[in-house]
C-alpha cells in the first residue's frame, strides 16, 4: 500500500500554515469555489513530482504575501516512511530533500507516483500538439529513466543548435559547424522516438479497453505517432532517416534559423473509430477519450510499481455524465489506492452508504479542517 500520511503546507498558494493528516484510502476535499481545493491537490502533486499540473512557474505557487513556500509530506511505501520536503524562496533554487538527504529536483520523478484527473485533461484531445507532447514527455519521464535523460539532453542540444543556426546561418562554415550537432540530435532524437513508440503502444493497449467499456463496445480508440521523421521500430534506421532528413532540409532550416524537424515537433494522434478525435469527435467523445488516457496512465504506474499511484480527482465530476462518473468511481474503488476527490458540489454518490472508511476535509479561505467526525455522526 502506498499513500500520503500527512502534509504540511506553508506559504503555498492561499495556505499560510496548515498541517493535515490523511486517510490511506479516500479523502474528500470539499469547499466552495476559490477556497483552496485545487491548491491542496496541487501541493500533493508538486511534492510527488516537483512540478505543478497547472503552471511551470514555481513563483506562482508562493503565497502573494509570504513569497516563499514550504511543503513537507510523509509518504508510506511498503510500510516505510519517506519524508519529502520542498522549499522555495524567490530568486533562489528550489530545495528538495527525501528523508533529509538533499535531492536533485527531478531525482525522485519516478519514486512517488501520482496521477491527476482534472477538467483540463480535455486539452490533451482538443488542443494543439504541444499539449500531447507534454503528456508523452511527462509520462515517459516518469515511467522510464532513459526517456528522461534523453529528453533533457535532447533539449540542451536543440537549444544550442538553434542558437548556432540563428547566429551563424550566414557564416560560410555553418554547414561544418552543424555536423556534430546533427549527430547528437539524431542520436537522442531517434532514441526518444523509439521510447515514445513503446510508451504509446502501452498506453493504447490499456486505454482502448477502458474506452471500449465506457462506450459499450461501440467505439474504438487507437493511438498513433505522427512524426517529422520517417520512423520505424528499428532505432538505427530511424536515426539514419533523421540524419538524411536533416541534410535534405538544410536550406530551409538555414533560412528559418531554427531546427524544423525532430521529436520536439511531433504529435500523438488520438483516433476514435479511425478518425482524428481532435477534429471529428464530439465533446463527450473527447472527454471519454481523455478519461481513458488518464486511466491508462494509472494502469501503467500500477504495472510498474505493483502498487496504485496516489490519485487526485480535481473537480472532475462536475463535467461528467452519470455513466462516466459511475465508471470512474468504480475504477477508483477497484484499484484500491489512495484517492483525493475535490468537489464544490454535493457529495451525492461519492460515498457509498454505510461506508465510514474515508475522511472529509473542508477547505475555506486557505484553511483546511478535518470534518469527518461531524459527518459520520
Ligand atoms: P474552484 O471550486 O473554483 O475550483 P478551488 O477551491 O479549487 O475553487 P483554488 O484554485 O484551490 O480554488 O484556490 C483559488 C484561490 O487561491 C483563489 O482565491 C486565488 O486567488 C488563490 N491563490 C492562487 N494562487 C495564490 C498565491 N500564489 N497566493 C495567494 N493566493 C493564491
Ligand atoms: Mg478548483
Amino acid at each position: 500500500m502506498y499513500y500520503l500520511e500527512s502534509l504540511q503546507l506553508k506559504g503555498f498558494r492561499n495556505y499560510h500554515n496548515e498541517q493535515l493528516q490523511f486517510h490511506p484510502r479516500l479523502n474528500l476535499v470539499i469547499g466552495e469555489n476559490a477556497q483552496g481545493k485545487t491548491n491542496l491537490l496541487e501541493s500533493i502533486y508538486y511534492l510527488s513530482v516537483t512540478r505543478s499540473f497547472r503552471t511551470n512557474r514555481d513563483q506562482e505557487l508562493a503565497n502573494f504575501e509570504d513569497r516563499y513556500f514550504y511543503l513537507k509530506g510523509s509518504f508510506i511505501k511498503d510500510d516505510l516512511k519517506h519524508v519529502v520536503q520542498a522549499s522555495y524562496r524567490q530568486n533562489d533554487q528550489l530545495k528538495i530533500s527525501v528523508n533529509s538527504n538533499q535531492a536533485d529536483r527531478f531525482d525522485h520523478l519516478q519514486s512517488f507516483p501520482v496521477v491527476v484527473f482534472s477538467p483540463d485533461d480535455l486539452q490533451i484531445i482538443r488542443d494543439g500538439p504541444a499539449v500531447r507532447r507534454r503528456f508523452l514527455n511527462l509520462e515517459g519521464s516518469r515511467l522510464n529513466p532513459l526517456y528522461f535523460e534523453d529528453l533533457k539532453n535532447y533539449q540542451r542540444i536543440l537549444m544550442q543548435r538553434n542558437f548556432l543556426l540563428k547566429e551563424k546561418r550566414y557564416h560560410p562554415k555553418i554547414r561544418d559547424y552543424l555536423e556534430p550537432w546533427d549527430q547528437a540530435l539524431a542520436d537522442l532524437g531517434s532514441s526518444i522516438i523509439s521510447s515514445r513508440l513503446v510508451l504509446i503502444e502501452a498506453i493504447e493497449k490499456e486505454a482502448s479497453i477502458f474506452f471500449e467499456t465506457m462506450t459499450g463496445s461501440f467505439e474504438e480508440l487507437t493511438l498513433s505517432y505522427s512524426s517529422t521523421i520517417d520512423f520505424c521500430e528499428n532505432p538505427e534506421t530511424t536515426r539514419n532517416n533523421f540524419l538524411r532528413t536533416l541534410s535534405e532540409k538544410r536550406d530551409a532550416e538555414l533560412k528559418r534559423g531554427t531546427t524544423i524537424i525532430g521529436p520536439h515537433l511531433d504529435d500523438l494522434k488520438v483516433m476514435i473509430n479511425g478518425s482524428d478525435s481532435r477534429r471529428y469527435s464530439s465533446q463527450g467523445q473527447k472527454r471519454t477519450a481523455a478519461l481513458a488516457l488518464k486511466m491508462a496512465e494509472v494502469s501503467l504506474f500500477r504495472m510498474r510499481n505493483n502498487d496504485s499511484p496516489i490519485i487526485l480527482l480535481d473537480d472532475v465530476f462536475s463535467e461528467f455524465d452519470n455513466s462516466r462518473k459511475g465508471y470512474l468511481l468504480k475504477f477508483i474503488r477497484e484499484i484500491a489506492g489512495q484517492c483525493f476527490i475535490s468537489t464544490a458540489t454535493d457529495l451525492n454518490g461519492l460515498i457509498e452508504k454505510n461506508n465510514s472508511d474515508y475522511k472529509i476535509i473542508t477547505v475555506k479561505q486557505g484553511s483546511a479542517f478535518d470534518e469527518t467526525d461531524q459527518f459520520s455522526t
